[in-house]
């Protein structure tokens, strides 16, 4: 009867908590990894301090935020703090490629003219090393460090349930190749963002509150509170927040997953809303962001078809990247992963290999 079938999808949910936690663990990076990449950041620093002695070298990204995966590249950002006028940002791509190419034994690829300069560096793997490493470093990009602390924030409130989450869509989303932005899919940032507006909008009861709406404890300056005219204000104090604020939501993380691909693959209005974590639920048209862009010209027709807003640059849409075709191969999977959840009532561990195969 029902309630046998109830108990049933209850083990199964339970089942599936504890597999996902047990396959996001072996995923984690090694201390030892983890050490090798410090090290790495403190020497490329070094090296920088050369060129302009007042930087600062700082990591970001999945390296900074807790969603990191074993052998994930490093996202590093240079910080100058400098009363005399700093070079530009493409300035310093040049004349940091230039001296890391001669200094080290990295292959140095200066990208001076992209939306966000940067350098991008990769050292060949070796026996003590057998992934290489691969490190992006981009100049004073202070809203990319801000929302890695956003993200690391949101992970520190809820360890378990939201790093299981995100680390396994990550590690799904690669592995069913639609993390892509370059060919028409979405960043690892926008699956994260993704997990996040769900367990803060869409569960009911929400599994996190939402930071950047709770009001500081002490009033604060306009200068604090912005970046240029970005408002990166956000609660920061997780510790004070862990001791004042406890979900009344108590669905296990295999639960939640089971529900985001449902909501995701029927329930998400695609053509007509916006993500959001900072304010839910948006509609396209509120924010002007059309779908065909009307004034957009031909290449740049796809950009709104899946829209993820900027937790701070709110005019940035995150889901840009995806294409009417990569927005049909994304939905598909959430589609296949409902299904797969749907068909393996009985064996958890198995649907999670299925689902990532
Ligand atoms: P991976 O392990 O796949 O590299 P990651 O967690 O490092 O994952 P990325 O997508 O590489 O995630 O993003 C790294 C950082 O770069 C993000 O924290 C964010 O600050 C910035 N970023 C990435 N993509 C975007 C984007 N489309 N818009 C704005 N910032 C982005
Ligand atoms: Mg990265």
């Amino acid at each position: 009867g029902p309630s046998v079938r109830r108990g049933q999808r209850h083990h199964f949910l339970a089942e599936l908590s504890q597999c996902l936690f047990d396959f996001v663990v072996q995923l984690l990076p090694t201390p030892e990894e983890l050490a090798i990449k410090e090290d790495v950041r403190k020497l490329l620093e070094r090296l920088i301090r050369n060129v302009e002695p007042d930087s600062r070298l700082l990591s970001f990204g999945s390296t900074a935020n807790g969603f990191a995966l074993r052998n994930s590249d490093m996202d590093l950002c240079c910080l100058i703090d400098s009363d005399r006028l700093p070079p530009t940002a493409s300035e310093m791509v040049v004349m940091v490629a230039d001296l890391l190419e001669r200094e080290t034994k990295f292959q140095v690829k200066p990208l001076p003219k992209a939306r966000i300069p940067i350098i991008k560096l990769t050292l060949a793997p070796t026996q003590g090393l057998p992934y290489g490493i691969a490190c992006d470093i981009g100049f004073e990009n202070r809203l990319a460090l801000e929302n890695t602390r956003l993200l690391l924030s949101y992970a520190t409130l809820d360890p378990t349930r939201v790093r299981t989450m995100v680390l396994f869509l990550k590690l799904w989303s690669k592995r069913r190749k639609i993390n892509s932005p370059y060919l028409g899919t979405l960043s690892s940032y926008g699956y994260a963002l993704m997990v996040i507006f769900f367990l803060v909008h869409v569960k009911h009861p929400p599994v996190l509150p939402n930071l950047q709406v709770i009001p500081p404890l002490r009033p604060i300056t306009k200068e604090d509170m912005h970046i240029g005219e970005h408002n990166i204000w956000f609660f920061d104090d997780t510790e004070l927040l862990k001791q004042t604020w406890q979900s009344a939501n108590t669905d296990g993380v295999g639960e939640l997953l089971v529900d985001f691909f449902k909501y995701f693959s029927h329930d998400f209005p695609y053509n007509t809303h916006v993500i959001s974590i900072r304010g839910g639920l948006l509609e396209k048209t509120y924010k002007g962001w059309y779908e065909p862009d009307p004034r957009a010209h031909d290449l740049s027709r796809d950009r709104n078809r899946l829209c993820i807003e900027d937790p701070f640059e709110i005019s940035y849409n995150v889901g840009r990247t995806v294409t009417k075709d990569g927005l049909y191969t994304i939905r598909g999977e959430f589609m296949r992963a409902s299904r797969i959840f749907a068909s393996r009532p009985d064996r958890a561990f198995l649907a999670l290999t299925q689902l990532c195969e």
